[in-house]
């Protein structure tokens, strides 16, 4: 079944600030069970990356809104908290069937406001789905555990939701990042304000809408827009109990410490440097096929995009065949026929790639092999467009190596043995994903062992983990100890309850005593 969604997700009276007819509507805020036109005096506009169109204006929540959403929360706990589990499973098995029946609406949304290309956002919807799936395991999710501790004596543990939680999403995965959150925090009884990335809360909206469909009570899921006032406020607020955030380091440090001050416990992914090693013993084609794809797909604005590549002795020989398989990707808007990747989200992170690329060009030693700054894009003439770039003979000193471009950026370090690759790697202070091409069993196990980075990948370019299992980056990509979904993201959206009791056999006698005569 498919939704007539977009009606109830937008108004089209603009707020005051807006006062000409003619000017985009506004994205409402969803609160106790309602879309509500907000109160604010501030806005930002969500601008198609491709066009140049403002496609919304997001508000700033104003600090009363902000309250009504944290209380609707509060108060739906109470009931939310006493469903039963086989409940919660059947609302998450509602909102996957939902959720897959509208994916192309949430892609084409996600197209839109994001500019990723159609089928990279349908799997932007597809890996936040894989979330939702299993979570239809929640009953065996939330399970304790049990033992008989002494004679007649047992301890017990039982999970328990921990009332509200936040969560504050970037904007590269618009649909699979509220995915990690939402679903996992509802399903283990909690109740939530979630923050879309003020840059595209479309799909974040759409969730919303279906998550009223399939029965979520008022109150249980609000959505709150805003940038830095909403993160203070879902950071302090002392209802709130949790706070999950996925985003770039600044955000991220500032939201943990913030977080920790307030007493809440709080799980922060951010930035990353992703690596791969290329051996000379590797399916070549494989590996540059894969590289090309994971350096460049969704114009590299994936945490776990490959930017650097570590090519290894004779491998470096096949640089020049990953130029060329570069060169045949099309950059396009996200909706045209062939596009393999789109737009850059803004034009200041387009600048910013510019220069860190013209960084690399003129001031330092590394060599500009393909650059994509030139593109042009006939349809869009306006667009952020960055073509696929490769910079050769990049060091551990270059600006373009240290900083998190997260743009279609691929950078080349050549060395001579696996051992010094290892070394250059761990030597990065991010730790999300690295990956090795090889034929080698051997070298592959050695790598797995050695490498300091949280997601591994042996003949696999994006290592991202489906959901029976957590996203697990590590060192400088992420802050707190409970991971993102799978059986970490239960944990992190739970406490445990120990119980310890004693049911004397001596004291069965006098049940047996007392029961009520039959005569
Ligand atoms: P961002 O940090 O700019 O924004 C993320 C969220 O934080 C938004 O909701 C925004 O409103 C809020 N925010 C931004 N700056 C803030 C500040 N100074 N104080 C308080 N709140 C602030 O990130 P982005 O540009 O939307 O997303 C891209 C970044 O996210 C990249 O660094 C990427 O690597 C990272 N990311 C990481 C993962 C992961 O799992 N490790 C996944 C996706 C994206």
């Amino acid at each position: 079944r498919s939704l007539g969604l977009t009606h109830r997700l937008f108004s089209s009276s603009p707020t005051s600030s807006y006062t000409n007819a003619n000017l985009p509507t506004t994205t409402k805020l969803y609160i106790n069970g309602e879309f509500i036109e907000s109160q604010a005096t501030t806005h930002y506009d969500v601008i198609n990356p491709a066009t140049q169109e403002i496609v919304t204006k997001v508000p700033q929540a104003t600090p009363q809104e902000l309250q009504e959403a944290v209380r609707s929360a509060q108060l739906a706990f109470k009931e939310w908290r006493r469903t039963s589990v086989l409940t919660r499973q059947r609302k998450m098995l509602d909102l996957q069937y939902l959720i897959r029946q509208n994916m192309d609406l949430l892609a084409a949304s996600i197209v839109q406001e994001q500019g990723k290309v159609f089928s990279d956002a349908q799997g932007d919807v597809m890996r936040g789905l894989q979330v939702v799936e299993s979570l239809t395991g929640i009953p065996e999710l939330m399970m304790g555990n049990k033992l008989e501790v002494s004679k007649d004596m047992d301890t017990y543990s039982i999970r328990e939701p921990l009332g509200v939680v936040a969560g504050i999403c970037p904007f590269n995965f618009p649909a699979m990042i509220p995915l990690w959150m939402f679903p996992v925090a509802l399903a283990a009884g909690n109740t939530m304000l979630l923050k879309p990335s003020e840059k595209d809360p479309g799909a974040t909206m759409i969730l919303a809408q279906l998550a009223e469909e399939v029965g979520i009570p008022k109150g249980v899921l609000n959505i709150v827009h805003g940038a830095h006032d909403t993160v203070n406020f879902l950071t302090s607020d002392p209802a709130i109990k949790a706070v999950s955030f996925v985003g770039g380091d600044k955000a991220g440090k500032y939201i943990y410490e913030r977080s920790a001050a307030h007493g809440k416990r709080a799980q922060c992914n951010m930035g990353a440097k992703n690596h791969c090693i290329v051996l000379p013993d590797a399916n070549k084609d494989h590996a540059i096929n894969a590289i090309a794809g994971a350096a460049f797909g969704a114009a590299g604005q994936r945490c776990m995009a490959l930017s650097v590549a570590v090519f290894v002795g004779k491998s470096q020989e096949w640089i020049d065949q990953l130029v060329e398989q570069a060169k045949k990707l099309q950059v396009n808007g996200g909706m045209e026929p062939g596009a393999d990747l789109g737009p850059m989200i803004t034009k200041q992170a387009l600048q910013r790639a510019h220069q860190l690329i013209e960084s690399s060009a003129t001031q330092q030693s590394a060599s500009v092999i393909l650059d994509g700054r030139s593109v042009k894009v006939e349809k869009y003439p306006s667009g952020n467009f960055l073509g696929p770039t490769i910079i050769d003979n990049v060091t551990k000193d270059m600006s373009c190596y240290k900083e998190e471009i997260f743009g279609p950026v691929l950078s080349i370090v050549r060395v001579d043995t696996l051992d010094e690759a290892i070394e250059f790697i761990n030597k990065n202070p991010y730790g999300n994903g690295a990956s090795i091409f090889t034929r080698s069993g051997a070298a592959g196990r050695k790598f797995q062992s050695e490498i300091e980075a949280g997601q591994v990948g042996i003949n696999v370019p994006i290592p991202v983990p489906l959901p029976m299992f957590s996203f697990t980056g590590n060192k400088g990509s992420f802050l707190g100890d409970a991971n993102f979904y799978g059986r970490s993201g239960i944990n992190f959206y739970t406490q445990l309850k120990t119980v310890t009791s004693l049911w004397r056999k001596d004291d069965a006698a006098v049940a047996e005593d007392s029961k009520p005569s039959v005569h």
